[in-house]
């Protein structure tokens, strides 16, 4: 059954988002009430696939509002199959179809390898995307709306009652359900409880300044004009640094990130426990790029103010997905934390979401610790698979100039295992492009 034929948009479940796991069973398939923690993209595709099969569901935020939050990212076609098979429309989104990954050397602009997506609907199912992540969440909440998902903003979650089960809000007030998915992030406050032990992501070393440049401005100079018209993922990769930057909006407007080790830079320092930071003007990144070809120089002077610095974490295996309650699941970052060098972690979150909604399909109350295992099982080897990934390429872009980045370049022309570019390799690319989360 297509979610066209299960839900039409529009129409509401029974009211109730908290109600009791006692509730009567209807004759067919009894629809479960789940608690969502989180309005990110995972929380709000778990919300949409949970409502589309006809359950009860409400979503929690801490945030007041929702609006232009995040920067540039790239929807794969392993996430824009399921979401285009969902009816999740993007045909009105602003949007920049992808040519593909560029390389580049970071100080004269030299190309290193072309890694082209060829005609990704064709050969994988999907288009490859790159979006500003606002128009992206602006589509997915109104989706859930639509759909009749509730969804309330200003609902901090500090506690959980794991048996109930419950999130209990800042106001101790508590929002039942039969299922809780916490969906919280990176820095997820529920992780521990899954594990049964602390389990902190870990920074990574590095930080990224995520900087949005008008195209306009690109496109009126002859030497960056074709970063916007030829829309590539270039990604300039030097000692300790690498630099990514595509086109969002149909070229409006040009995304760009400064990935670098914090240890080199001469900048203004993350508190600790601080994950990012607005960063008041650009002198750092400035003086950090100095020595770069003339176009990344270029860009972090277009780069201005109050952009944000992301200190990176990651882990690379999270164990437990589901709670030994049998009562709630981890999604998205907060059950994977990744580098963003795989520009993959909202797609993963796009899987998770295809995945539980299929393991809950005609579960009910006495059977959702099977169905959450099976989530689990599912999903975590293919996760964890990328979360060494985002890993392996930090070490390949960071390599300073020498035999080993010699070897690096050479190995990155060749459509082979050995190749260190995750996509400069055709099986896996399949692997992870051509993936049907629904298929299991
Ligand atoms: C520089 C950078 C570039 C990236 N590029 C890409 C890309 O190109 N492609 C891609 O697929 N991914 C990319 N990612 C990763 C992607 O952004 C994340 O994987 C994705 O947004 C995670 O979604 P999420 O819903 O799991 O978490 P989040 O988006 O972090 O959402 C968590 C939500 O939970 C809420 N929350 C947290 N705690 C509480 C609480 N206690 N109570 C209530 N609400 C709470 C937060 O307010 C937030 O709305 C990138 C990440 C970075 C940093």
């Amino acid at each position: 059954m297509t979610a066209q034929e299960s839900l039409p948009a529009g129409s509401t479940p029974s009211k109730s988002t908290s109600s009791s796991s006692t509730a009567a069973p209807s004759s067919t398939t009894p629809p479960l009430h789940v608690v969502v923690v989180g309005a990110g993209i995972g929380g709000l595709l778990a919300a949409i696939g949970l409502r589309f099969d006809g359950h009860a569901v409400v979503v929690l935020d801490q945030a007041t509002a929702f609006g232009e939050v995040g920067a540039g990212m790239r929807i794969p076609p392993n996430s824009f199959k399921l979401l285009h098979r969902w009816g999740i429309d993007l045909t009105y989104m602003k949007k920049t179809y992808s040519n593909g990954n560029r390389f580049l050397r970071f100080d004269d602009g030299a190309v290193i390898a072309d890694m082209p997506h060829g005609i990704p609907e064709w050969d994988f199912g999907g288009s490859y995307l790159m979006v500003h992540r606002a128009d992206y969440h602006a589509v997915l909440l109104d989706k859930a709306r639509a759909s009749g998902v509730e969804i309330r903003g200003n609902s901090r979650v500090d506690g959980y009652d794991w048996d109930a089960p419950a999130a209990i809000l800042s106001d101790g007030s508590r929002v039942t359900g039969d299922l809780l998915v916490v969906a919280d992030g990176v820095q997820s406050k529920a992780r521990e409880a899954f594990q049964g032990h602390s389990l902190p992501p870990v920074d990574t070393g590095d930080i990224s300044y995520r900087v949005l440049v008008p195209g306009q401005d690109m496109l009126a100079d002859p030497d960056m004009r074709d970063l916007v018209s030829q829309p590539w993922v270039s990604s300039w990769c030097g000692p300790d640094a690498h630099v990514i930057g595509y086109p969002v909006r149909g070229g409006e407007i040009y995304n760009v990130v400064f990935c670098v080790s914090e240890s080199t830079m001469n900048d203004q320092k993350l508190a600790e426990g601080e994950t990012k930071l607005v960063i008041a003007d650009n002198a750092e990144l400035v003086d950090r790029f100095s020595k770069w070809e003339p176009r990344v120089r270029k860009l972090a002077a277009l780069a201005g103010k109050g952009f944000l610095k992301w200190r990176l974490y990651d882990l690379e295996m999270v164990d437990h997905w589901a709670h030994p309650s049998g009562k709630a699941v981890l999604l998205g970052d907060a059950s994977h934390p990744m580098l963003p060098y795989m520009a993959s972690g909202a797609a993963m979150a796009c899987e998770d979401a295809a995945v539980l909604r299929k393991a809950l399909q005609g579960a009910t109350p006495a059977t959702l610790r099977e169905a959450i295992k099976t989530y689990e099982r599912v999903r975590q080897p293919r996760a964890s698979a990328l979360q060494r990934w985002g890993r392996q390429l930090q070490a390949a872009y960071h390599l300073p100039d020498g035999p080993q980045q010699e070897e690096r370049d050479a190995a990155m022309k060749e459509d082979k295992e050995g190749n260190p570019i995750y996509w400069g390799f055709d099986d896996r690319r399949k692997w992870l492009f051509g993936h049907d989360a629904e298929a299991f």
